[in-house]
Parts: structure tokens; sequence; C-alpha cells
């Protein structure tokens, strides 16, 4: 297994990517922001929309950090409630191996209002802590890129979605503009470590993050990935040229 440019074994990958995310917690909201511009959010809205939340659905937000996508779930699925004068409340678990995230994610001071609708459970995406077939939709966004065996994570997805489950991997991905690729190396293997630096004290953690990115299969070998692990209809949308993309699909 790869981290970043080192290989290291599977148990060294999982206790690596702990202690990264361990140490950015406290700043990892700030940091998502500054880095992209505050553009993950636009990102996080889209593959909302593409879920289409409904009420009375369950979303596992798996990797889920301090919870945004939950978040953005609940309140759609309300609004459509609203809307259609629909029953039913939709709620989320926030699964994520990490429990200092979990807890920068109940600290937030926007989360005290759907503490009866969100969860918050510590677990490992290879190996959920959940029933076969509990949930409508899952989430992964900039998790999946930090799993050792993405098979074994994507399997256990379709485990715990039930047949007709919708599966949204939100992940930092390959540029499909070639000439904005040196910009984005620029970017990316300078200002990205050095804010890192500045912002969170930490250099080495963001130097991870941004070499992880470049490890990570491009579109459409990630797609490929997706369909192997039973997954139908799976779809690929690029956010900003590549910068990240969606996939896309169905449990069978
Ligand atoms: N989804 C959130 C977001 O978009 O803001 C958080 C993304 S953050 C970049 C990646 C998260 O993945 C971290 O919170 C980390 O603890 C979690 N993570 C890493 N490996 C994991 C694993 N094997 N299982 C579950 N969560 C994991």
């Amino acid at each position: 297994v790869s981290f970043g440019f080192e290989e290291v074994s599977p148990e060294e990958k999982v206790s690596r990517v702990k202690g990264v995310f361990r140490s950015v917690a406290s700043r990892y909201d700030v940091m998502n922001d500054l880095m992209s511009a505050g553009v993950h959010r636009l990102w996080k809205h889209d593959t909302i929309a593409k879920l289409n939340p409904q009420p009375g659905e369950r979303l596992l937000d798996v990797a889920g950090g301090t919870g945004d996508l939950s978040k953005a779930f609940v309140d759609r699925a309300d609004k459509v409630a609203r809307r259609r004068g629909k029953a039913g409340e939709a709620s989320a678990i926030v699964c994520d191996i990490n429990d200092a995230m979990l807890d920068a994610g109940r600290a937030r001071s926007d989360m005290a209002a759907y503490d009866s609708r969100i969860g918050w459970v510590c677990g490992d995406a290879q190996a959920l802590p959940f029933e076969d077939r509990t949930f409508d939709a899952l989430t992964i966004a900039f998790g999946i890129r930090n799993v050792a065996d993405r098979a074994q994570a994507l399997s256990e997805f379709r485990r715990v979605l039930k047949p007709g489950g919708r599966l949204a991997v939100l992940e930092f991905s390959h540029m499909t503009v070639p000439m904005l690729q040196k910009l984005y190396d620029t970017y990316s293997f300078n200002v990205i470590p050095r804010m890192g630096e500045i912002v969170a004290s930490d250099r080495a953690s963001y130097q991870y993050l941004v070499e992880s990115i470049r490890k990570f299969p491009k579109q459409e070998d990630f797609r490929d990935e997706v369909e192997a692990a039973g997954f139908s209809g799976v779809s690929v949308t690029n956010f900003s040229g590549g910068i990240a993309a969606l996939h896309f699909g169905w449990a069978a």
C-alpha cells in the first residue's frame, strides 16, 4: 500500500491516516475552506442534489468527518417534505474512524439543532458496524482515497445499502483539462503544504493529502472499481475541471 510516495503496510496506512486527521481535526473546517477557496461547499451541494434525499430516508455518511454532507442531506429532505407535504424525517449517521473528527463535528455550533437527526459513530469503512441493508443512501466525501483496501470498503457499502440504495463517492480526482495541470500542480505541491504549515502548523499532513490525490485512480478506473463491487448505472461527474469527481451508482 502506498502512503504518499512511500510504500507501507495496510496497518501502517490506517495508523498514519488516523494520525493525519487527529492532527488536523480542530482546524479541519477552516482548512477545507481555505484550500478549496470554499468550492468544496458547491461540490458537496451538487453531490446531495444528485442523491435527491427524500423524507424518512436514512443516510450513512462514511468518513463523514465533521458532518457537512449529513446536515445537507437532512436539510434537503426536509425541504422536499415541506414542498410536497410528505411525512417522515430523514436522518443520518456520520461514521468516521477518527473520534477527534467526530468530536469536532458534534461541537459545531450549527449541529446543535440536529441532535435527534444526526448520529455519530466511530468505525472503519472497511468493516462497517451496521447490519446488512440498513441505509437508503451512502456518501463518502474525500475519504475513499485514505482507505487501504478500497474493494473491501466498496463491498461494505453495498452490503449496508438497501437494494436500490444510492452511493455517492466524492473525491479529489484528475484534471480533464491538461493545460490547467501545471497550474494545479504548482498550487497543490507548493501552496497547500505551505498553508498547512501556517494555518494548522502541520506541513507533513497536508503534503500527504496532496500526494494521496496523485495516487488515486483516474475517473474511469475508479468507475470500474465501483462497478466491480456490484453497483449499476455508475456515472461520473467532474467538478472544476476534474479537481474533484462524483461517482454515483445504485446498489443492485
Ligand atoms: N467527509 C468529510 C468532508 O468531506 O468534509 C471529511 C473528509 S476528511 C478529508 C477524511 C475523513 O476520512 C477523516 O475524517 C478521516 O478520519 C476519515 N477516514 C480515514 N480513513 C477512514 C476509514 N478507513 N474509515 C472511516 N473513516 C476514515
